[in-house]
């Protein structure tokens, strides 16, 4: 990334804002101007009281000093007021194109980044930028308008002092420039290394249980430190990089205010200016020691800005490979299911062996099919490739007849419904959970969909009902109640297409009778796709696959197979339907 076509990024995010932006650049304007009309004045008054101006004279120019400071004040509150405005509605925009853009990358991107990380990427980087617009960028704009107007109205006092000036800030700035960027690359390593503590931290606090109960505390908080270690590391050189600025733009004051010292005496001597003039001269130079120590102070803001900036671009650059570009819709009603010689191969794998292995597969509409196979098997994945959370390495999938990278990927998502192996549920009410929020369903329709569901008796048997509370993620519930969430979840919205990923952790006899039931219900008159870890949920299905190393090992109607001592499926019901699947597979 070039040094600048970042910061003309930033500049083309605030075109819509057009309007706000020249306002922004009025006030700046006035605001950057008004420094340099208190020494004028000043100088005025000296000149005055030297040449026995009239009292009157004096007063009126002590009355507009005193106004001066007011309207100072009253300008910098506009400032504050506009840039802080526009700051955000410019970044806000860009936080959610961000939250937009990283919720359509694919899988691989997913597993490549952290939560944590993300939420360093979209939400820090984007305040970062805030920040930087609203405080840093103003008063850099401000300073320079300062700056300018100082030459000029030097060069129209006394213009060789003007030029001489004029020449001494452009060596100036140029040098204050060349520093500063060295410090950018140092402010991006520092937050690269901070999304990586967070994302570790994210990471280990979500498998705390794990990580505690098999001993991996000591390894977690070894990787900690070294995350820690590297933001200390890379904060110490952004900090030496900031320090070096302070003590140089410091330099840069000290010796403009002992040039502009010599150069008033020199005049002086030689009656060349008057002593409101040397006064002016001199206290032009002392404008700058705000701005420049202001900015100097705040590189850290550039630093960062631009540093969020670099890294904005790249996480937008991010392709996924899914291609929304279908166009046909889905045809009404249950569809038809048709996989046709797939295989795929996780591409970010070192060793790529193909997961789904040329598989083919129909089911017509309205029917509903268990999946069974061993841990690994494949069947996650299948459910992927349905759901175009990946597409297939080779061959086609087709819902209701029309090949899925045709469907467009909203289409595809209202129409389907899933519910994952690893259900989420949030801190909220069990209402808020299977609603996801949406207040616009009412606790009727709610009850309905438990009753269909037949799970009313246990939501009924919950402390406070459907307003029961749920502990940080969901927790207070068991894997199978999660699953019961899930599934009224799914019911609700109706689905054409359903997907079931059972979580193969073992559940009690009572709630795996209600999940069994509620599945039962849910695929009814749906085309239905059940990955089941447990035989007593495929039991009601229509058809069962099972499914090895990717392959279909074996595909039939449930019946047929019960009846069929030589298939997989009654050797599997021989050893007995209440152990989990994966123990008897094995
Ligand atoms: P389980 O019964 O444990 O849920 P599964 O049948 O659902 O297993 P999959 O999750 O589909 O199995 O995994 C099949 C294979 O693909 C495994 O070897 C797994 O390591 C690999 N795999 C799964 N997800 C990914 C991924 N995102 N990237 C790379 N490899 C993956
Ligand atoms: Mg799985």
């Amino acid at each position: 990334m070039s040094g600048q076509s970042h910061w003309r990024a930033l500049l083309e995010l605030t075109t819509p804002h057009r309007t706000r932006l020249s306002v922004m650049v009025g006030v700046l304007a006035i605001a950057g101007s008004l420094p340099l009309v208190g020494p004028l004045l000043i100088a005025s008054f000296i000149d005055g009281a030297e040449s026995g101006a009239s009292r009157r004279f004096l007063l009126t120019v002590a009355g507009v000093y005193v106004g001066l400071g007011v309207m100072r004040q009253l300008m910098s509150i506009a400032v504050a007021w506009t840039a802080t405005d526009l700051a955000w509605r410019v970044t806000n925009e860009l936080r959610s194109t961000l939250t937009r853009h990283v919720l359509n990358l694919d899988l691989a991107f997913h597993r490549s980044t952290s939560p944590g990380e993300l939420v360093s990427r979209v939400d820090g980087d984007v305040t970062a930028l805030s920040d930087f617009v609203a405080s840093f960028a103003v008063k850099a704009a401000a300073a320079l308008v300062t700056l300018v107007g100082l030459v000029v109205v030097l060069l129209i006092r006394d213009w060789p002092v003007g030029l001489g000036l004029a020449a001494y800030l452009g060596i100036a700035i140029a040098a204050m420039f060349l520093v500063r960027d060295k410090a950018v690359d140092e402010a991006a390593t520092e937050q690269a290394a901070t999304g990586r503590l967070l994302g570790e931290v994210e990471e280990r606090l979500t498998g705390a249980d794990d990580l505690r109960s098999n001993g991996g505390g000591s390894h977690a908080v070894a990787t900690f430190q070294r995350a820690s270690a590297a933001v200390l590391a890379s904060s110490l050189g952004r900090e030496k990089q900031g320090v070096a600025l302070w003590v140089f733009s410091n330099a840069v004051f000290v010796t403009g205010g002992l040039i502009a010292l010599a150069v008033d005496v020199a005049l002086l001597r030689r009656d060349a200016i008057t002593l409101g003039t040397a006064y002016l001269i001199f206290q032009y130079t002392q404008i700058l020691r705000a701005p420049l120590s202001a900015l100097a102070d705040e590189t850290e803001r550039v630093q960062r800005a631009a540093g969020g900036m670099v890294r904005t671009i790249q996480l937008l650059d991010e392709e996924s490979s899914i291609r929304d570009d279908g166009t046909q819709r889905l045809p009404p009603g249950a569809l038809a299911l048709d996989i046709q010689g797939v295989t795929f191969t996780y591409a970010d794998e070192e060793e790529p062996i193909a997961v789904i292995d040329d598989l083919s597969l129909q089911l017509e509409a309205g029917r509903s099919i268990g999946v069974l196979g061993r841990t690994g098997s494949g069947k996650t994945t299948l459910a992927r490739l349905l759901l175009r959370l990946v597409d297939p390495t080779n061959g086609a999938i087709t819902l209701g007849g029309i090949d899925l990278r045709n469907v467009p990927l909203e289409d595809l998502r209202k129409r389907s419904g899933v519910v994952s192996q690893d259900v989420h549920l949030f801190g909220a009410t069990i209402r808020d959970n299977v609603t996801l929020f949406d207040e616009s369903i009412s606790d009727g329709r709610l009850r309905a969909a438990f009753a269909e569901l037949d799970l009313v008796e246990w939501i009924d048997g919950m402390p406070d009902g459907l307003d029961t509370e749920l502990g940080p993620a969901g927790s207070g519930l068991s894997a199978g109640e999660g699953q019961l969430i899930a599934l009224t979840r799914l019911f609700l919205r109706s689905p054409d297409f359903v997907l079931l990923d059972e979580a193969s952790s073992r559940i009690d006899p009572t709630t795996e009778q209600r999940v069994t039931r509620a599945i039962d219900r849910l695929v009814r008159g749906r085309t239905a796709l059940v990955i089941a870890h447990r035989l007593s949920t495929v039991e009601r299905l229509d058809e069962i696959l099972v499914l090895d190393a990717g392959k279909v090992a074996e595909r039939g109607r449930t019946a047929d197979l019960r009846d069929d001592p030589t298939s997989r499926y009654a050797a599997l019901l021989a050893v007995g339907s209440d152990v989990p699947l994966d123990e008897v597979v094995a």
